[in-house]
């Protein structure tokens, strides 16, 4: 029965209907005894979510916040359901349910700390959120943060700044934003004549950032915005969607953010498009620049969704490319 599972799902109108959004779909698989199990006892849980590696002189800390479930239905606006699940049954994947992870990165540069978004706070998913545990169990405090670098204004890469109370979670933290992500976001006449659906994101990012906008510093691109990291247009997937490269020696991590989504589909497929991409022809344009760009000059990537520690190679492959991941190391 277990075997044979994911078959019969695939084969049923059940696949196919529309899955009632992330949080039912979350609750549905978590709500058993073991996974409801105090943080304090290991019950079902992994060892935490934290992987080093080193770029030059620089220590990055991947900080996995866990991971939310997309229904797959409607998920990629230009290709059919059916290649779709095709596709996530290559990197076997399920098919009802797209698993996003979210992982942000720390660099350590002798004392000083750069963190790169800041995962869900306490407003994702259930099955997100661990943001802080796995954070604190690498060694790290959030009063120890020296700069926090946003790529842009999607709830999943802000919300970690501010509480739902409206606490600040980095006291001592400059918060740098792309200049244009502000521009667009900020401004008062577009969020009021956006669709209902849309004005949320706006308010969000005035919850997120009102309380400290004058401190806010905005950056532009192709500028070394913190030591050794130096901002890459990307937009797209947003107005002033951000990627960086960064160098130390002769490493060089290039930090896709949000180029694509998850590599079994966006990596494999570039041309195809999720939902959350808002420009949808200039975000393809990107993915395609980015992606050949690591791949012809072999640089080693770092994925916002890519699955945990969401680091290694691209590699070309057909019309697309492959995600190679980074072979774990027990030394940083
Ligand atoms: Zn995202």
């Amino acid at each position: 029965m277990t075997i044979t599972r994911r078959g019969i799902l695939a084969g049923t109108a059940l696949a196919a209907a529309p899955l009632g959004g992330i949080t039912a779909l979350a609750q549905t698989h978590t709500a058993t005894p073991s996974a409801s199990a105090s943080p304090t006892t290991t019950g079902s849980r992994q060892a935490p979510g934290f992987y080093r590696y080193k770029v030059g002189d620089i220590e990055v800390t991947a900080i996995n916040d866990g991971f939310a479930r997309r229904p797959l239905e409607g998920f990629v606006r230009n290709a059919e359901l059916k290649d779709v699940q095709a596709a996530m049954q290559e990197a076997f994947l399920p098919v009802d349910a797209l698993p996003i992870t979210f992982n942000t990165l720390v660099l350590s540069q002798g004392d000083r700390l750069t963190l790169i978004d800041s995962g869900n706070g306490d407003m994702g998913a259930p099955t997100a959120g661990r943001w802080m545990e796995n954070f604190r169990a690498a060694g790290f405090d959030p009063g120890q943060v020296d700069t926090v670098v946003i790529s842009h204004f999607h709830g999943d890469h802000i919300n970690g700044l501010r509480l739902k109370d409206g606490t600040a979670v980095f006291p001592n933290a400059e918060v740098m934003v792309p200049e244009a992500e502000w521009a667009f976001w900020m401004d008062d006449a577009r969020m009021n004549q956006a669709p209902e659906g849309m004005k949320g994101a706006y308010q969000n990012v005035r919850r997120v950032f009102g309380p400290i906008a004058k401190d806010v510093k905005r950056y532009g691109m192709d500028k070394e915005i913190a030591p050794s990291l130096t901002s890459i247009a990307a937009h797209g997937h947003t107005p002033g969607h951000t990627a960086y490269m960064l160098s130390s020696g002769s490493d060089r991590l290039m930090i896709m953010s949000d180029v694509t989504n998850h590599p079994a589909l966006f990596v494999r497929h570039p041309d195809w498009s999720a939902i959350f991409d808002m420009d949808a022809d200039q975000a393809r344009a990107t993915r395609r620049r980015m992606l050949d760009m690591a791949a012809s000059e072999r640089t080693q990537v770092a994925f916002y969704h890519a699955p945990f520690p969401a680091t290694g190679h691209i590699a070309k492959e057909g019309n697309g490319y492959r995600f190679v991941p980074a072979q774990w190391s027990s030394q940083d």
